[in-house]
């Protein structure tokens, strides 16, 4: 059978996972990495204090505000917004050598992080993933006990406006069971790079 020379030297994906705050996108993309080792996380930085069981370096890069603004000051960043109140941003560079690699990147980000990168970036995919309804997901911003009362309010109201943008993506997946959507994800990554392989 003859082969397609080109397979391999075709650059990664850049894959955006969006939705509401408890949703469960962290869940789903680690599911999706054990699923497909081609794919990789995009670890963020932020400004945002680290909860009691995060990591450096594993779940976010952790800055003060002067070193965050340093970074977005000499251009480090894909993408970078204010959230809740903190900074979130994407290291560009890690993102585009990776993709020139032939990495597919997850990009755990927010809306307006993901409207960006898919208004300025080619070979995107964009997911949200949505809960299967919003009693669950404020059980699940409840059960996780990382955020106040003020926060999860804060968070339940911005998740009503977020679940009005889901349109805007090539996907929805409906996040009822982790591993169910994580194989639909990873089905979608490789339906879309079969795409741009014909183009
Ligand atoms: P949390 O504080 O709960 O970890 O994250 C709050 C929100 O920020 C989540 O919706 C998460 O997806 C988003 N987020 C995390 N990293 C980034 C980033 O680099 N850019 C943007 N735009 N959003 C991010």
């Amino acid at each position: 059978m003859r082969q397609r020379i080109y397979m391999e030297t075709k650059p990664g994906l850049l894959v955006i996972i969006s939705g509401p705050s408890g949703v469960g996108k962290g869940e789903v993309c680690n599911m999706l990495k054990k699923l497909d080792s081609n794919i990789i996380t995009s670890i963020s930085v932020t400004t945002r204090k680290k909860r009691p069981n995060e990591i450096e370096g594993i779940n976010y890069f952790f800055k003060t505000m002067e070193e965050y603004e340093a970074l977005k000051k000499s251009g480090s960043f894909l993408e970078t917004f204010e959230i809740y109140e903190n900074y979130y941003g994407t290291p560009k560079e890690f993102v585009i050598n990776n993709i020139k690699n032939g990495k597919d990147i997850l990009l755990e980000i927010d809306i307006q992080g993901a409207l960006h990168v898919m208004k300025n970036y080619k070979d995107t995919v964009s997911v949200f993933l949505a809960p299967p309804d919003c009693a669950v997901l404020e059980q699940r911003l409840r059960g996780r006990n990382t955020e106040d009362e003020a926060a999860i309010n804060k968070r339940l109201s911005a998740a009503k406006e977020e679940l009005l943008t889901m349109e805007k993506y090539d996907y929805i997946v409906i996040n009822s069971d982790i591993e169910s959507s994580a194989k639909t994800i990873k089905d979608i990554i490789k339906s879309e790079k079969f795409k741009t392989l014909r183009n």
